[in-house]
């Protein structure tokens, strides 16, 4: 394995979209699947844990960082596409948006939805990314994955990766997406599809605080009711700590206004978390995945 591969230290608010974490102990953003197959090597004789990362955007990192060896998947990317059965075949690293625009560019439909999310395919897998009434899973054929203790690398289908409302299997297995394959629609109208998709980022970009470092919705929303609704009403909107924000825009999002430490954020989804279970009796669950924090340093 290339020495450069892995680095020590690496601030881990480089690879979140909330620009929040500490330090990350170990950390390498390998390019090929060969490479992960070392890095796991690696860290197994090492015996310290891995932990894998998209593009950081539905991630809330402790400010004292993460312990062994961080394996950011954001430089694993390409794609295969079929265009006359728009089977797509992507590597976990390659942006959502990316591949969103490339296939409704050659009039393949399917992905309208998810041109806004800012995450990873592989991140979307884990997440079963979603918007409006669809969610990758959908979509889903199979996602190619590798063990972190066997380095086997194997398939597994749409049933077999157990997909509910942003969950799935992968969310608690030890295993690391290394790509998807996709069924999507081919054969239609590429101006269509386009307009759809731009259209849903419009959409997006007048409802929701995306001149500001998030991680997107920060709770589930408890169906059929909808977290940011619940929020708003409790009159949250605009409260502070530190340098975060529940958004003044979106009552769901909480932004980074000015260097916000993880901690801050915790400190508002603690707040939302009492406030609504206090006024309507349940309790709001996170969306967001929360990294290094039950750790001992
Ligand atoms: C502005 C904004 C808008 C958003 N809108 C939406 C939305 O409409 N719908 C929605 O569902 N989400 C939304 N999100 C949240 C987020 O973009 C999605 O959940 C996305 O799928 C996460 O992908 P990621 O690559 O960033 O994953 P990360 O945030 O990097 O990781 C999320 C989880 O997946 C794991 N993981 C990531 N990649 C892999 C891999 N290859 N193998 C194994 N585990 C992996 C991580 O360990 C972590 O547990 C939004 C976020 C932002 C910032």
């Amino acid at each position: 394995m290339k020495d450069t591969l892995i680095k020590n230290l690496v601030p881990l608010s480089n690879f979140t979209s909330w620009r929040i974490g500490g330090l990350a102990e170990w950390f390498a953003e390998p390019k090929t699947i060969e490479e992960i197959e070392q890095l796991i090597e690696w860290a197994n004789d090492k015996k310290v844990p891995v932990q894998s990362l998209g593009a950081g955007s539905n991630v809330l990192i402790s400010d004292k960082g993460l312990q062994g060896l961080t394996i950011c998947l954001k430089k694993l990317q390409t794609n295969k596409i079929n265009d006359e059965n728009g089977i797509i075949t992507v590597l976990a690293g390659e942006p959502i948006p990316t591949i969103a625009r490339r296939v409704a560019k050659i009039g393949i439909s399917g992905l309208e939805w998810s041109a806004g999310i800012p995450g990873t395919i592989g991140g979307a897998v884990v997440m079963n990314a979603g918007a409006k009434q669809y969610c990758i899973a959908d979509k889903l054929i199979s996602a190619k994955v590798i063990c972190l203790k066997t380095k086997k690398v194997f398939e597994l289908n749409n049933k077999e990766l157990s997909f509910g409302y942003r969950n799935s299997r992968l969310q608690h297995d030890k295993l690391i997406v290394l790509s998807a394959k996709l069924k999507l629609t081919p054969n239609k109208n590429p101006e269509k599809i386009l307009k759809e998709t731009y259209a849903n980022i419009t959409e997006r970009l007048n409802t929701q605080p995306y001149h500001l470092p998030s991680c997107g919705s920060v709770f589930r929303n408890p169906e059929p009711l909808k977290a940011g609704a619940l929020i708003e009403n409790l009159g949250l909107k605009g409260t502070k700590v530190g340098g975060a924000e529940i958004s003044k825009i979106h009552a769901n999002f909480i932004v980074n206004t000015n260097k916000a430490k993880a901690k801050d954020i915790e400190e508002l989804i603690c707040l939302i978390q009492r406030k609504v279970q206090k006024k309507y009796g349940f309790l709001l669950f996170p969306e967001v995945k929360k990294l290094g924090f039950d750790e001992i340093h």
